[in-house]
């Protein structure tokens, strides 16, 4: 087989993905030799115009990274999808939404308000919101669309693989690229780069079985780094979240997040999580269970803090 060419975009997202594929440090000399690289809009000086001129088909494989926020995103989604063989929705943000996701619990227009008129350090009295098309004497400028919604990268185009991970771990990245170079594609619609398992399964820290009689955030408490921190009373999503991540969080002391995502057969993370939460609850009746679990901050934010998108609920009314 050939040298691949691949592709890396970022549409909504932090840029953490990029840093990500960087992160694979003194392997990235091992990628140029079975890669070469034909659109990565920080690494590298291609403009669209580029890939609009590829062929359909020429991009080997691409890594998208980011939700689906604006038209821009959404043009460039469907352009790399028509140049690519193989679209691999790379991180937690293309594949359920991520952090930017969770704006779908506010509606356009309270987002635009507070960023254009009721930001501090914002003076606009005539309350002027980006327009996607303006005259000037130069001609004509656009803008893209500000969309309703936040959108996973399936919404939009054909998904090939999935990757998940805010961001995925570098030593999961290289192995990927890896299975890739040689040609061993797993079935479509697959997750790569993760396991079918939970990070409790991968977890070390000791369980007991003890039931939780109050939540608190990890400052609130000095964190036992042998127990469970669920079992501290830490919200951690390990029970409901994809492993692979190597445990990064729980090891640095601090409870999963759920950036994995759910595991196969899961469809909505956040629903999952509360019947977890259910199980661990120390009460003897309704009350006492409502009065512990209220003591959780922001449970919409928490449970679904990368995936509203991609949840059953995929936004707030
Ligand atoms: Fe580990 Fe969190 Fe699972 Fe407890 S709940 S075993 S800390 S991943």
């Amino acid at each position: 087989m050939g040298k691949l060419k691949l592709a890396s975009f970022w549409a909504a997202a932090c840029g953490g993905c990029d840093v990500a594929i960087l992160d694979i440090h003194e392997k990235i000399v091992d990628l140029s030799k079975v890669a070469d690289i034909v659109f990565w809009p920080i690494a590298t000086d291609f403009k669209y115009k580029d890939v609009e001129g590829y062929e359909d088909g020429y991009i080997d494989v691409c890594l998208f990274h980011g939700a689906i926020r604006n038209s821009e995103n959404e043009y460039v989604a469907k352009l790399l999808r028509k140049k690519s063989k193989v679209m691999v929705a790379f991180g937690s943000c293309a594949m359920f939404g991520g952090i930017p996701g969770l704006a779908n619990f506010k509606q356009r227009l309270d987002i635009l308000n507070k960023v254009y008129v009721e930001s501090p350090s914002t003076v606009n009295p005539e309350k002027v919101f980006p327009q996607t098309e303006y005259k000037v004497p130069e001609g004509e400028l656009d803008l893209p669309e500000f969309y309703k919604d936040v959108k996973c990268l399936a919404d939009v185009v054909d998904v090939d693989y999935y990757m998940p991970g805010c961001p995925p771990a570098a030593h999961q990245i290289w192995a990927v690229i890896q299975v890739i170079a040689s040609g061993n594609l797993p079935p479509k619609g697959s997750v790569v780069g993760a396991e079918n398992k939970s990070l409790c399964d991968t977890c070390k820290r000791v369980k007991t079985d003890r039931k939780v009689k109050k939540f608190v955030r990890p400052y609130q408490i000095k964190i036992d780094p042998e127990k469970c921190l669920l079992e501290q009373g830490l919200p951690c999503m390990g029970p409901v979240t994809r492993a692979g991540c190597g445990n990064q969080c729980t090891n640095a002391n601090l409870p999963c997040r759920g950036c994995y995502g759910p595991l196969d057969g899961v469809i909505d993370q956040g629903a999952k999580y509360i019947s977890a939460l259910a199980s661990v609850v120390d009460a003897d009746n309704p009350e006492e269970a409502d009065k512990i679990i209220s003591q959780i901050v922001d449970p919409a934010g928490t449970f679904y803090r990368y995936g509203l998108p991609g949840s059953l609920l995929r936004r707030a009314k």
